[in-house]
């Protein structure tokens, strides 16, 4: 079987430099907020080209201290819109929902599935305070155009760049493209931890200092809370794996790179709609998605054929039953996308046999 992500193939290339990283951290005797944290923090701030980064437990939590710390600013207060695409993974919209904020869904580009800016600004009103772009799959949002409309309206832009480390837009990399940004470090995500993980980035100087202590019980100082804070914080030994990962992101991505490139080039069927590049140089490739109207018929003759692929998503956030106020409207565009996107395989360590196996089952699949 070929898997759809080969997670212990991608850390068992770096096993010496990983066990290496855990008895680093075992011998040190620290293991909360210490120096591979503080280290990794340097290193991720410089990888993104921010003044700042602040480790987190997660990706979800991310996301929501940057609206918390927002809160505490007085800069967002409860029942304020913040604006969201709406075939994005549902931890971009529990992050405003905790929050007592109203997510306001808008539709992506059916091409690039990505927000479309075009639409966000008939969704701003009175309360619309922050418009979180998420770069889905990989590649980063038009972030010139969202940047404009958040100026004109002078609204927070916060990415959820769970998806997009290393992703460019023009000359500088997700994580520095708006207010602030949250990344996740799930271990399946390009930059993928061993458990949980995440960061916020940002060039603000209060903000990281905000979300430092939100994450740390709300003290900037032990024993003194100035917030209601949470225990959000990234674990000297995560940190110290991440370290390691870190530095061979790049080589990742370029190995990704290669396998999108050999899809693209190579996947014949007239009735797959493939990834539409935005820029050349620009997509991470965390996820290679076509879209197929016979979507759930393909999955299962890849299968068959021992290959395995995933569906991101299967059920849009406004069907979710968690969301039940939203069950009733109508988003087509992301019903579509979410009937018809099939993930193929791809990673560092996929070898060409198997990507050429995955476009030779495919090519020949018959739609009839
Ligand atoms: C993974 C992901 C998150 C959440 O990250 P966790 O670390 O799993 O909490 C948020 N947004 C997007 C787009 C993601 O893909």
């Amino acid at each position: 079987m070929i898997p759809f992500l080969d997670l212990k193939g991608i850390n068992a290339q770096y096993r010496d430099e990983l066990k290496e990283a855990c008895n680093r951290v075992i011998d040190s005797g620290w293991y909360i907020q210490g120096n591979e944290c503080k280290e990794f923090e340097k290193e991720f701030a410089e990888y993104c080209g921010t003044k700042y980064a602040v480790g987190v437990a997660n990706g979800l939590d991310a996301l929501t201290l940057i609206l918390r710390a927002y809160k505490e600013f007085g800069i967002v207060c409860d029942d304020d819109e913040v604006i969201v695409p709406s075939n994005t993974y549902i931890a971009s919209i529990l992050a405003i929902s905790e929050n007592n904020l109203t997510p306001v869904l808008v539709e992506p580009d059916i091409n690039t599935y990505l927000i479309d800016p075009e639409k966000v600004e008939s969704k701003i009103t009175s309360k619309t305070k922050a418009i979180m772009p998420v770069h889905l799959y990989g590649q980063t949002c038009q972030m010139d155009k969202i940047n404009e409309i958040a100026k004109k309206y002078n609204l927070k832009v916060i990415e959820d760049s769970a998806q997009a480390h290393g992703a460019y837009f023009g000359n500088k990399k997700a994580g520095n493209l708006g207010d602030a940004s949250g990344f996740s470090f799930y271990p399946g995500k390009n930059l993928g931890a061993l458990g949980d993980a995440g960061a916020v980035t940002t060039n603000d100087e209060e903000l990281a200092s905000t979300i430092r202590a939100l994450g740390n019980y709300g003290n900037h100082k032990k024993y003194e809370n100035t917030y209601k804070g949470i225990n959000s914080r990234l674990d000297e030994l995560q940190a110290a794996l991440l370290r390691v990962k870190l530095r061979h992101l790049n080589d990742e991505i370029e190995k990704r790179r290669a396998i999108a490139s050999y899809y693209i080039k190579n996947i014949k069927n007239e009735k797959i709609i493939l990834p539409t590049l935005r820029a050349e140089d620009n997509h991470v490739w965390h996820l290679f998605v076509i879209r197929v109207s016979k979507r759930d018929e393909l999955q299962k003759y890849l299968l068959d054929n021992g290959i395995q692929t995933l569906i991101h998503y299967p059920i849009p956030p406004h069907k979710q039953n968690a969301y039940a106020e939203w069950n009733n409207d109508n988003y087509p565009i992301s019903e579509q996308i979410h009937d018809e996107v099939l993930s193929l395989p791809i990673s560092g360590v996929q070898s060409l046999e198997d990507t050429k196996k995955i476009v030779k089952k495919i090519n020949l699949f018959d739609f009839a």
